[in-house]
């Protein structure tokens, strides 16, 4: 068994926290990519209403059709219902401004890229959940991508 000091334990340990903090920070990154290729497909925004529209459906069953005759379960069939149409409300707006393939992603930076010199620099504060058994960890990153031909990528703290 080798021999480590108290030290040698703790560098080690540190240089474990260093290696996850890492793929968390790859894992960002590719999930900023990929939001951006697929918002730019308009597969995001094909999602976005294909889920309004199972929301909208939900809530109107839920309302009319449960709602109509079951006097005791009705109270909550309608609040179900009037939760889906509100969220579906929101969706909307969501589908028509948010996940529009004509609108970039994230925000500009005000600098030029490091690597290709153009100003195709633009950033989002991006959002990861792990779950481990019953802890809910969330990690956040800002991430800055320059356009798909350069590849430039870079994430620093919130
Ligand atoms: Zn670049």
């Amino acid at each position: 068994m080798p021999v480590t000091t108290k030290a040698q334990r703790l560098e080690a340990r540190k240089q474990k926290a260093r290696e996850h903090a890492a793929v968390r920070a790859r894992k960002l990154v590719r999930k900023a990519v990929r939001q951006r290729e697929s918002r730019q497909s308009g597969r995001s925004r094909i999602i976005g209403i294909l889920t309004v529209v199972a929301l909208i459906a939900f809530g109107l069953v839920m309302i009319v059709g449960v709602y109509d005759g079951h006097r005791d379960a009705s109270a909550g069939a309608l609040i179900f219902g009037l939760i889906a149409l509100a969220i579906a409300g929101l969706g909307v707006r969501l589908v028509l401004s948010d996940l529009n393939p004509a609108r970039p992603w994230g925000k500009a930076r005000a600098e030029n890229c490091p690597q290709c010199h153009q100003p195709s620099l633009r950033e989002k504060e991006m959002t990861r959940v792990e779950y481990h058994g019953s802890v809910t960890t969330t990690w956040r990153g800002i991430v800055t991508l320059c356009s798909p031909s350069c590849g430039f990528t870079s994430i620093r703290k919130p």
